[in-house]
């Protein structure tokens, strides 16, 4: 099944580790808080940086859930 790429706002405490480290997946908004820029990256160098980014937020807000 596939998965999507998410930020839980609820539980991000607005750090930048994904938007500074990974551009290609996240970018913030003017609030502080990040978007999803590619929450589907087909290619296996994105899926990775998307797993490092799920290691790094301390607040462990970046997830997948089925698509
Ligand atoms: S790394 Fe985590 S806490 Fe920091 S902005 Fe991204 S989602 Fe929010």
């Amino acid at each position: 099944m596939a998965q999507k790429l998410v930020v839980n706002l609820d539980k991000c405490i607005k750090a930048g580790e994904c938007y500074y480290n990974h551009p290609k997946l996240f970018k913030v908004r003017k609030d502080g808080f990040p978007d999803v820029l590619n929450a589907n990256p087909g290619e296996a160098a994105l899926i990775e940086e998307a797993e490092g980014a799920i290691a790094v937020c301390p607040s462990q807000a970046i997830l997948w859930v089925e698509a």
